[in-house]
């Protein structure tokens, strides 16, 4: 591997083309059971500055496309490529209010009948309550919210610029209009210990999600985070394994083992309420009662294949690295 220098940003996004011809198959494009699915971005990077993300040094600064092309390029893509859903894939859409009002009544105006997903801030879901029926309107059917922790102290500590009442508040707006929440949980920013895992569980059900999905801390070079905590020690040292997927770092008071099926357990526990059991079986909304049972099986069936390759496809470090080291391996730029 060779790792080049860093490329300018691209100031306009709007004046380079989506290379949608590259498709060959849609059928293998798919998701939330319903259809062919695309991926699209309507804007880059985020304006905030959460300690750990790698999303706001990555991309430098936020930069969007034209509300009314994005709406129209989604109303092409069903039309021509019969695309049913759309994962926005931006690190935070609703950075501008009025750009993405814009873009929810544009895709209003196109009138087809594509369905949504997205991530956004819990905050902003508060902030923009009064959009949450033209967000409906629009075809959202889920919005995952990166709550990441769900101790105080800690999300001051990676200045997630959240606290836990907004999060709590997010979930319950959404169930009001009838979109899906998924609460994004991340596990490893401090050394946990049982007694925080038995809290985060306890909060998360109190926050009373539709889906979790919860995952390990994932360092990035550049990120703060990653220069605060070089000393924590490397337990994967597989780079295939750096998903958000897979516990790579050590922790002094759970061994791995623990740490895997405490997290294993709160998947179950959180899904297996008997209030989201309810919804996945008698959502009084048959498109939504659809998605979740979808959602839930896929979920099922990704919780399962983690459990088999855990117990049978996890082969340990044989020595540690620390976090530094580990990223001081990496291949360096070209000169
Ligand atoms: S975690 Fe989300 S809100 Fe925070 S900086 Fe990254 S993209 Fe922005």
């Amino acid at each position: 591997m060779v790792r080049n220098g860093e490329a300018p940003v691209i100031p306009k996004l709007d004046e380079f083309r989506i290379g949608w011809e590259l498709v060959a198959d849609w059928d293998l494009y798919q998701c939330f059971g319903l259809g062919r699915a695309a991926i699209i971005q309507f804007s880059r990077g985020c304006p905030h500055r959460c300690s750990y993300c790698g999303q706001y040094q990555f991309w430098s600064r936020w930069r969007y496309r034209d509300p009314r092309k994005v709406a129209a390029e989604i109303a092409w893509l069903h039309r021509a490529r019969g695309v049913n859903f759309v994962d926005l894939a931006d690190e935070n859409p609703t950075s501008s209010k009025r750009l993405w009002r814009e873009f929810l009544e544009a895709l209003v105006a196109e009138d087809v009948p594509v369905r949504l997903f997205a991530t956004i801030r819990a905050t902003d879901v508060v902030r923009d309550a009064d959009l949450l029926p033209l967000m409906k309107r629009a075809g959202m059917v889920c919005v995952l919210m990166g709550i990441e922790t769900t101790d105080p102290e800690t999300l001051a500590a990676i200045r997630k610029g959240s606290t836990t009442r907004e999060d709590q508040q997010a979930v319950r707006l959404l169930r009001q209009h009838g979109i899906l929440s998924m609460l994004g949980h991340i596990v490893g920013f401090e050394e946990e210990t049982l007694r925080d895992y038995r809290s985060a569980l306890r909060q998360v059900r109190l926050y009373d999600p539709d889906l979790l999905n919860a995952m390990y801390v994932t360092p990035h070079r550049w990120s703060d985070w990653t220069a605060e905590n070089g000393a924590r020690e490397v337990v994967q040292e597989d780079p295939s394994r750096w998903d958000y997927r897979h516990q790579l770092l050590a922790s002094r008071h759970l061994s791995p083992t623990a740490i895997f099926w405490l997290v294993k357990l709160m998947e179950l526990v959180v899904h297996a309420r008997p209030r989201a059991l309810w919804r996945v079986l008698a959502h009084p909304d048959r498109d939504l009662r659809k998605h979740l049972r979808w959602c839930f099986r896929y979920s099922f069936r990704v919780w399962r294949a983690e459990v088999f390759e855990f117990l049978f496809d996890n082969p340990r470090p044989r020595r540690r690295l620390t976090l530094k080291d580990w990223f001081r391996r990496a291949p360096q730029p070209a000169e």
